[in-house]
């Protein structure tokens, strides 16, 4: 067995939009059901940007400084305590699942556990994975991930996966052959979405959006985009309906957030589905509502995953039915993270970053 040191290092959050600051703290010892495990890959999500700069506190996210920032974990099991059961063994790859509970209220029990009133969520609700040993409450929020074979690469599985899976799942309930699916924003989400919807739904149209060529480029290299519009250039809804011949996209992906829907909107068809799942832009009012009743829309908000979710995920990518490394351009050190989080904001990354721990 592998011993496990005293002490570890955790990258702490002492002060919004600071430098992280790497630091020694003494290393838990698990007790009853929970587990530890040695970290392997922790992704840096936008959400993470968001607690960092300080924008989720109106949600008491985090509820204290100082903080540990990131939510997709994946790691190797080193410890556990008296009551985890032996299918969880020392020296077995996991992935942590990120968005567990605390009780089972009525959102757990009726199986919506990612809207539970009771959350643990790393790096919103509970410190996050940027440290070399992470403490899991539960073993039961652990993902067995034997056949992976790049565990870095499949942190972010834990989030942008997830998230896109859901969101994708919601729009095939909608979707008919040779309907167009509008998915706007192509980073690490965009990246994942194309891909479930090229399993989920093969018989749609994509029309993937974004303002960056390179992130068009990227994502096309990674699954086939039927048509592509650059935002920054062209008028997303002109072009919509050229594609469509005016009849629009039966569903809308957003991954940019509520700053996108006035414009995406316009983009609808008749009967059509906008399914919001960025976060940018939070202040953003809703015009023109009335469109909604006349063309029967609908507008859905889609957050995150449950864990059977998360296990059809992780199961999808063991069988090789994504390209889950391709989506992950990025592998840094804990010392870098910072630089992580400023690129992400800045805009400046294609797909997703994984810091990586020896
Ligand atoms: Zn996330």
């Amino acid at each position: 067995m592998t011993r496990i040191p005293p002490v570890h290092r955790v990258a702490y959050m002492h002060e919004f939009g600071a430098p992280l600051s790497i630091e020694s703290v003494p290393t838990p010892k698990p007790v009853g059901e929970q587990v530890l495990i040695k970290v392997v890959g922790a992704g840096i999500c936008h959400s993470d940007v968001h607690v960092w700069k300080g924008e989720f506190t109106e949600v008491n996210m985090p509820p204290r400084l100082p903080w540990v920032l990131s939510h997709e974990i994946t790691g190797v099991v080193v410890d556990r305590g008296e009551r985890v059961p032996d299918t969880i063994g020392i020296g077995q790859k996991v992935l942590v699942f990120a968005w567990g509970w605390t009780e089972e209220d009525e959102w757990v029990l009726r199986g919506y556990s990612n809207i539970t009133e009771k959350p643990w969520q790393p790096s919103l609700t509970d410190e996050g994975g940027l440290r070399e040993y992470f403490l899991v409450p539960h073993y039961k929020f652990l993902v067995d991930m034997e056949g992976i074979d790049d565990l870095v690469a499949a942190a972010p599985l834990a989030c942008a996966g997830l998230t896109t899976f859901r969101a994708v799942k919601k729009a095939r309930n909608v979707l008919d052959v040779d309907d167009y699916v509008v998915v706007a924003g192509l980073g690490g989400l965009g990246a994942y979405a194309v891909q479930w919807l090229r399993i989920l739904a093969p018989y749609v149209n994509i029309i993937g959006v974004d303002t960056r060529d390179e992130a068009i480029e990227f994502v096309s290299k990674i699954a086939k985009l039927d048509e592509v519009i650059n935002a920054s250039r062209e008028d997303p809804f002109v072009q919509v309906m050229i594609i469509t011949k005016g009849k629009g996209a039966k569903v809308v992906l957003d991954f940019v957030g509520p700053k996108a829907l006035p414009t995406y909107f316009l983009t609808l068809s008749k009967r059509g589905v906008y399914i919001l799942v960025g976060l940018m832009g939070m202040e953003t009012t809703i015009m023109r509502l009335p469109l909604l009743t006349y063309r029967e829309q609908t507008i859905m908000g889609s957050f995150v995953g449950t864990l059977p979710e998360q296990y059809e995920v992780v199961s999808l990518a063991k069988k090789g039915k994504i390209d889950y490394k391709s989506v992950v351009t990025r592998r840094l050190k804990l010392e870098e993270a910072t630089a992580a989080l400023e690129a992400l904001e800045k805009g400046q990354v294609l797909g997703r970053q994984v810091v990586v721990f020896e």
